[in-house]
């Protein structure tokens, strides 16, 4: 494969001159090519091949029963197919189509179906709300103001030293191949938002420059989901879910496993410890059940309705 030639799909207008190449020897010749262009660059390619046929091999593969049940596990069968929707190369309603293809019910595709439909909603609440996605939506529900938040990324997030295994394993994975599992999306977002208190509008410029699927309305508007400027309350986790969800692959190499790792505890302990009392809002303890939406609409509407956030479960 590695020698294969690269070449991309053909223009429905002439190449002009001055255009960057589109057809390669091999991809050794492409990277060659990006590190001249890009000399400030660092890394290497991500393993992600892009292109449509690659693409429809991916589709071939959806297994929408087996996902509803297991979509959650870092090795659970989720698509991949982020990049390729993200940059074209698949529409929407191919997936769909392919899904319900696959699947004898209607219950077997409803999961992977509606997950679709999420991207559906963010990029319809992009076209309303434009650059209003870098703004909070809502209120915060942590009892923190905005001002509390740090506006920077921190360095040892940035460089993926924090020494928390997990947190460091999915950066360097962010880093490496551009893509990270939906679970460890949201753990990396809350650990930043939750425990190191930075802006989530931080963390979603760092994403951006680093997701092949990388996508302002999927992206920003999930961080706010993270974040609760956009939810009735913000998500958070503990150890126990991540572990289970992760298999416990990252707890059994942290060197903060015995002691100091910041998530073991009960989400009762993490709630009283990660944000302040707001019990208008947010009631305190086990209250783990999606509970009404309490979304308000941008001061940009004139119908809040259109963008409230429907409530979801994990
Ligand atoms: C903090 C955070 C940032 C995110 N940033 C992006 C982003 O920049 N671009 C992006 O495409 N997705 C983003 N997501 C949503 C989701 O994590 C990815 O779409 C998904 O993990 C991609 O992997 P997959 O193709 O295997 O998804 P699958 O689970 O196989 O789902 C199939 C397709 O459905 C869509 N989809 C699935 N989950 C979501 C979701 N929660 N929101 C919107 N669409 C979804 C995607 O197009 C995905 O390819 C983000 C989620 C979080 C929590």
């Amino acid at each position: 494969m590695a020698s294969e030639p690269l070449a991309g799909a053909p223009l429905p207008w002439p190449e002009q001159p001055g255009d960057l190449p589109r057809r390669f020897a091999s991809r050794a010749a492409l990277e060659q090519q990006l590190r001249a262009l890009f000399p400030e660059a660092p890394g290497a390619l991500s393993p992600i091949r892009g292109g449509r046929r690659q693409a429809e091999q991916l589709l071939g593969r959806v297994q929408p029963e087996r996902y509803a049940k297991a979509r959650n596990f870092l090795n659970g069968p989720v698509t991949r197919l982020s990049p390729y929707i993200r940059h074209g190369a698949l529409t929407l309603a191919e997936v769909r189509d392919a899904v319900f293809a696959r699947t004898r019910s209607r219950q077997g595709s409803e999961k992977l179906i509606n997950e679709l439909g999420w991207r559906d909603y963010w990029q319809r609440l992009w076209q309303q709300l434009g650059d209003g996605i870098w703004r909070d939506q809502e209120e915060l529900k942590t009892g923190h103001q905005p001002g509390a938040y740090a506006r920077e990324l921190p360095a040892d997030v940035a460089e993926g030293r924090t020494g928390l295994a997990c947190m460091d394993g999915f950066i360097a994975e962010l880093h490496e191949t551009g893509w990270l599992h939906n679970h460890a999306r949201m753990w990396l977002a809350a650990y930043l938002v939750h425990w190191r208190r930075v802006r989530w509008q931080a963390g979603a410029q760092w994403f951006l420059r680093h997701l092949l699927d990388g996508d302002p309305a999927s992206n920003n508007l999930s961080w706010q989901w993270v974040a609760s400027s956009f939810s009735h309350k913000p998500y958070f986790f503990n150890r126990g879910n991540l572990e289970r969800y992760s298999n416990g692959t990252f707890c059994r190499s942290c060197p903060l496993s015995e002691q100091g790792c910041p998530f073991d505890a009960s989400y009762e302990q993490l709630e009283a410890e990660l944000f302040a009392p707001m019990p208008a809002i947010r009631s305190g303890g086990s209250d783990r059940q999606p509970r009404r939406q309490t979304s308000r609409g941008s001061a940009t509407t004139a119908n809040p309705s259109a963008f409230s956030r429907p409530t979801r479960r994990r």
